[in-house]
């Protein structure tokens, strides 16, 4: 063999090789992606109130509330649909304790949808407190579900206001779009994130709640509670590698 058919055949090998290592590529490729999107097809991450009014130096803080986040932004990767609940008041909403003079931060009072707890004034309509909070990973969210911007009806659930007949529209997007699982994240784990699991259950979700992704605000049972209603209505709560 001369120097030059030399040549030619080292050549032709390398094409060979890198056209080969191509194709491979491109198959794994292919295949990977048919998978997570036969898996993340059917299942949608709710992302609850990550707002800076729920983290430390806000108005209704949850202890440690930020130091989720960044297991939040981590778990997005499992997920197509992704879409964020935002708390939204208006300042004159009725759940405030600025609107109910005499009234105690965190006792109860009667609406004409049962009992309402009086919240110091949070996430309150175009303020910095309503804001996600700048940790937050929000590039990748579907759809923004905002709530308790009625002011005479609060609103813990995602999926509709306490008086619990007045929808805030999630139930029909995750429906029309053919969601079976609902993993659901956020803040805090025993009033909106328990709120929001008990009507994604309710609805006929397959519910999971991501445990290093949520935490509680802890108002005197109100941890022990929620955990009630998991069990009650077979809410799966553990860590996002143990479901996905
Ligand atoms: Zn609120």
């Amino acid at each position: 063999m001369n120097r030059r058919k030399f040549f030619q055949l080292i050549l032709s090998n390398i094409a060979a090789g890198i056209f080969i290592n191509r194709e491979l590529l491109a198959h794994s490729d292919k295949s990977k992606k048919t998978q997570n999107f036969d898996h993340n097809n059917k299942d949608a991450l709710i992302i609850v109130d990550v707002q800076n009014d729920f983290c430390p130096g806000g108005s209704l803080a949850v202890k440690d509330g930020d130091k989720i986040i960044s297991n939040i932004n981590d778990i997005q990767k499992y997920f197509d649909l992704i879409m964020l609940t935002q708390d939204w008041h208006p300042i004159d909403h009725s759940s405030f304790s600025s609107n109910n003079p005499g009234k105690e931060l965190f006792s109860l009072k009667d609406m004409p949808y049962g009992k309402q707890v009086i919240w110091p004034p949070h996430c309150v309509i175009g303020t910095y407190g309503a804001e996600f909070h700048e940790t937050l990973n929000t590039d990748s969210a579907k759809m923004i579900i905002r709530k308790g911007f009625r002011k005479n009806i609060d609103s813990y659930s995602g999926f509709f206001e306490n008086d619990r007949e007045t929808h805030t529209g999630l139930a029909g997007v995750l429906k029309n779009l053919n969601i079976k699982r609902v993993f659901i994240a956020g803040l805090a784990l025993d009033f909106c994130v328990h709120y929001t699991a008990v009507d994604s259950a309710k609805l006929g979700f397959e519910t999971f709640v991501i445990k290093e992704a949520t935490l509680p605000v802890d108002l005197e049972n109100s941890v022990e509670k929620t955990f009630n209603s998991f069990k009650k209505y077979k809410i799966n709560y553990g860590s996002i590698s143990e479901f996905i």
